[in-house]
């Protein structure tokens, strides 16, 4: 067996292949980025170059896929991309299974980074988890009795835009209050960017740490300013953790997993926001609601590992 995994992210191209059972590292593995003015026809061409240099004339036996944006999991198709240009409607399936004369399989990356961790990280013994992303944007993908939950429309798991405060500043969603609003990292350096412009004796250390350039500010940067105890920083990461611990707590009520696995730069944001992000959430769950919240352990690896559990599970199906 020979499963090519594919990851087609906003702004990078990854490939893996993987033959027989070894499962304990992407030994052979291709990265690029895509260039600066890519549309889909480009970032196809790179990937498909990328995926011959693995394979070296080795026919795959499946292809797994993830693709950074809405996808019609059931025909393989992508909806569309938001960061990069002409992927509309794209019979990306289609495309692969002509090239590499294999089956393919492809869903979103948060539904796949899921079924990632699921199978190979930190979600391993769990059967009913909810993987959450936090980086430029904010995604889930859940896992319930061991399969990928994507809902009617391949919708579900959008806890980004789940609304924690009707009354507060306005999402690019266009709704106020959303989890992405105030917990994703390029608004958390908004935030934070607000409160210096307002609070000029305020924010040393986070100052500082741009020489007094804010357009500089990075949700990195906010969580070694808060570590350092700066309290701009230590206000705005609060705010993050407390929106994110509502909506976990929330979903917890609602579905009742086992475990929520969050990854993305999030995992890195220091013990400030991970001890409000677990009172939080604890308390806006029911007392008899039992869960659990942990750090990812793929990394940027778990669409690829998510794409190579997609097309075993796709063998499985295979007569
Ligand atoms: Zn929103």
């Amino acid at each position: 067996v020979v499963i090519l995994a594919l990851d087609f992210g906003g702004t990078k191209l990854a490939a893996a292949v993987v033959e027989g059972n070894d499962r304990k590292q992407l030994q052979s593995c291709r990265r690029a980025f895509s260039p600066p003015n890519a549309n889909a026809r480009t970032d196809i061409e790179i990937m498909r170059s990328l995926a011959h240099e693995l394979l070296t004339g080795t026919q795959p036996t499946a292809i797994g896929v993830s693709f950074g944006g809405p996808v019609d999991a059931k025909t393989g198709t992508v909806r569309l991309s938001h960061h990069v240009a002409g992927w509309e409607n794209t019979p990306l399936r289609e495309i692969l299974e002509t090239e590499f004369q294999a089956p393919a399989i492809v869903d979103n990356d948060a539904n796949v980074a899921a079924l990632g961790e699921y199978r190979y990280g930190a979600g391993q013994g769990y059967d009913s988890l909810f993987y959450i992303t936090v980086s430029t944007g904010i995604g889930g993908g859940w896992i319930l009795n061991g399969q990928s939950w994507r809902g009617t429309d391949g919708m579900a798991g959008e806890i980004g835009h789940t609304v924690v405060d009707p009354a507060g500043p306005v999402c690019l969603c266009g709704k106020r209050g959303c989890v992405e609003r105030l917990a994703s990292g390029p608004y958390m350096a908004q935030q934070a960017r607000e409160r210096l412009q307002a609070q000029p004796q305020q924010g040393a250390l986070l100052r500082h740490l741009v020489k007094s350039d804010l357009n500089k500010i990075t949700g990195q940067i906010i969580s070694q300013a808060a570590e350092q105890g700066d309290d701009i920083a230590i206000e705005v990461l609060e705010t993050a953790g407390w929106a994110l611990g509502v909506a976990i707590g929330n979903a917890a009520n609602l579905i009742n997993p086992q475990r929520f696995v969050l990854g993305g730069g999030v995992t890195k944001a220091g013990v400030h926001f991970w001890e409000v992000l677990h009172r939080v959430a604890g308390q806006t769950a029911l007392p008899e609601v039992n869960f659990e919240i942990v750090p990812a352990a793929l990394g940027d690896e778990a669409p690829l590992w998510g794409a190579i559990a997609l097309a075993e599970d796709l063998l499985k199906l295979q007569p």
